[in-house]
């Protein structure tokens, strides 16, 4: 190889996050450390993962530990580990251009609706930029674990736009990244600060973190350890504090704020193992991005060894925001992703996991109001997927679903299913829900009208999600889950004999009617369902619901045609003047508008929206 210095440009994107994030970290600039600890811990975990098949690659510097040093003179701080290193060309793949989507979805974050707070910027994969939150150079000395001396590589980067590449000789293992701090960040020329900072954000990594000790105002040759570096989860629970679990999840989620709950359980017998898995107390930003692919989150350790991110293997994808490790005894230490995912004893872990978070759910549910709220909000609609996604669960989980209802208070998600039907009428034997795209829709459905007149209450159902788990939840405790805008309405005798009475009466207008609007209407009928409002779309089982079909139709979908049956309350003024009117262009007028608001309220698209304005205008009298 050549000793040239050859000079590369960074990869559009990369620039443009470093830019990024020298700006948004700016008052945050100490998450540096926190990042560059945290690679040097996973450099550390790699070189232990590839030394249990090849325990040559640790040679006789087999205790593997990182160090923080800093330099007063020089205006350096330097992080370094023996851990697995890197060679030339993961350099450049790593330290240069995108090596992740993380690049992408960092930027689309911060510039997007979702205003990202830049501390996330572990959560993207992107963490090592942060170094040039606080340095106007980084030197990277890097050799890879079993590569020669000479094959040693350095990386020099004064991050605006170019870095530097070099073939060095380097002695040992492992990577140094040498921060030569800007003029106005020697704050982090401190011992205490440094030390400060570690045991903040990385006390429980699980390798020595090792700093100088200083002896007046000078270092010495003595190193000693500054963090815990133990595996927190393998401690008794009897010694960990609530504070060193709140610890353990930031440094784990590269996140700032305390997780909402976490449940820790060793699981002895036949197999054992051990999970403290998080419920954090904001989304994670994969989950906002709506990033499926690579999951992240849930760390498999075997022996306190780690092995990988193994959150799909570990947690279905309903439960996706949980963050947390799982370390296993049983398992061989050369397993693969292949066969993680068709293992028993995976299988048995999985289980396992989801049971404890729903069980520190239903703890919340139970005895903590206010933050099983923060959860709802943050993560309800995720576990409702786990309705469709886990039959064997369905009932735990539907147990801890909260909707808006017409009894509940506006468009507070609190009312439960059980508490709905502690609440039903004597004789009622469906649970009754709408569907529609905001609460607004929902609960403005003129199908509801007949329902608040018996008081039999609604749930109002408006996330995105519901209607695809409506399609497979129809029945809960034994009760059936039915439309308030589809089939049969809950009549008794005395409703029904005065039911058909009225439309005896009007048949003659549901005639007209139909004649007026032709083709546009597959049937017309009286309605059952109507006390106040003209008119109101009905639908039959196997409807789509229209806001549905329209959002399908918008994000490209074909959604076949169906024409709409049009229910109407005789009783109703507009009505009775289609009745009255003689004049036929004026009937035919009033009638398409008793259909359109009929499509405006169930949140159809209108099929000829100019149309509906000149009508409108005609019959207030504009023209
Ligand atoms: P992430 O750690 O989430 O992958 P980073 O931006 O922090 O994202 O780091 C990018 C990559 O650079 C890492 O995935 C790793 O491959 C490499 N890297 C960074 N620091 C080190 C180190 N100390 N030792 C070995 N590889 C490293
Ligand atoms: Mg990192």
């Amino acid at each position: 190889m050549s000793t040239e210095t050859e000079t590369r440009p960074f990869e559009a994107e990369v620039a443009q996050v470093l830019r990024l994030v020298t700006h948004s970290l700016y008052s945050h600039k100490e998450i540096f450390l926190r990042e560059l600890v945290s690679n040097a811990s996973d450099a550390c975990d790699k070189l232990r993962f590839e030394a249990i098949g090849k325990p040559e690659l640790l040679g006789d510097d087999g205790e593997l530990h990182i160090e923080v040093e800093f330099d007063k003179d020089a205006k350096t701080v330097t992080v370094r580990d023996n851990g697995i290193g890197m060679s030339r060309d993961e350099v450049v793949a790593n330290l240069g251009s995108i090596a992740s989507s993380g690049t992408r979805r960092f930027l689309e974050s911060l510039s997007g609706e979702q205003q990202a707070d830049a501390r996330l910027i572990g959560q993207f994969g992107v963490g090592f930029y942060s170094a040039f939150v606080v340095a106007d150079k980084v030197t990277v000395l890097t050799r890879r674990a079993s590569a020669e001396p000479k094959d040693g590589v350095r990386w020099e980067s004064d991050g605006q736009g170019e870095y530097s590449l070099r073939a060095e000789d380097i002695a040992v293992r492992g990577t140094s990244v040498i921060l030569h701090l800007k003029g106005d960040d020697t704050e982090f020329l401190d011992n205490w600060k440094l030390r400060d900072l570690i045991r903040k954000y990385s006390d429980h990594v699980a390798f020595p973190i090792r700093m100088k000790k200083q002896k007046d105002g000078k270092p010495t040759d003595e190193w000693e350890t500054v963090n815990d570096a133990s595996a927190l989860w393998a401690k008794p629970k009897s010694e960990i504090s609530d504070d060193d679990y709140k610890k353990f999840y930031k440094s784990l989620g590269h996140d700032f704020n305390d997780p909402l709950a976490w449940t820790h359980n060793r699981v002895e017998g036949a197999q054992r193992f051990t999970t403290l898995l998080y419920i954090p107390a904001q989304p994670p930003f994969d989950l906002l991005m709506g990033a499926r692919d690579e999951r992240r989150g849930v760390k498999l350790y075997i022996k306190r060894v780690f092995i990988m991110d193994a959150a799909e293997e570990l947690l279905p994808n309903y439960l996706r925001f949980v963050r947390g490790v799982v370390d296993a005894d049983d398992l061989p230490l050369n397993v693969s992703r292949e066969i993680l995912q068709h293992n028993r004893q995976i299988d048995r872990i999985k289980a396992s996991c989801v049971k404890r978070v729903l069980d520190l759910i239903e703890k919340l549910a139970k005895d903590e109001p206010e933050k099983f709220k923060t959860f709802r909000k943050a993560f309800g609609s995720t576990l409702k997927e786990g309705i469709v996604e886990d039959p064997s669960n369905r009932e735990r989980i539907a147990k801890l679903l909260r909707f808006a209802s017409t009894k509940g208070e506006g468009a507070e998600q609190n009312v439960s299913l059980d508490d709905y039907i502690a609440r039903m009428q004597p004789g009622q034997d469906a649970i009754w829900y709408v569907t529609a795209d905001s609460y607004k829709a929902a609960a403005g459905s003129p199908q509801l009208e007949a329902f608040k007149a018996k008081g039999i209450e609604v749930l109002l159902m408006f996330d995105r999600v519901d209607e695809w788990i409506l399609g497979q939840f129809t029945e809960y405790e034994g009760k059936p889950l039915k439309s308030a805008a589809k089939g049969e309405l809950p009549l008794d005798e005395a409703d029904k004999k005065k039911q058909e009475e009225v439309a005896k009466e009007a048949e003659p207008l549901v005639k007209k009617l139909k004649d007026l609007l032709g083709d546009g209407v597959s049937d017309v009928r009286v309605s059952a369902r109507l006390t106040d409002s003209p008119s109101c779309l009905a639908l039959s089982d196997y409807d789509l619901a229209p806001h549905l079909a329209r959002l399908l139709r918008e994000a490209g979908q074909d959604v076949p045609d169906s024409k709409p049956t049009l229910e109407i309350n005789p009783a109703h003024e507009l009505v009775k003047r289609v009745e009255s009117e003689s004049d036929e262009a004026k009937a035919k007028d009033l009638a398409m508008l008793l259909l359109e608001q009929a499509e405006i309220t169930a949140g159809a698209a209108l099929p000829d929206p100019a149309a509906f304005v000149q009508r409108m205008n005609r019959l207030l009298g504009g023209s």
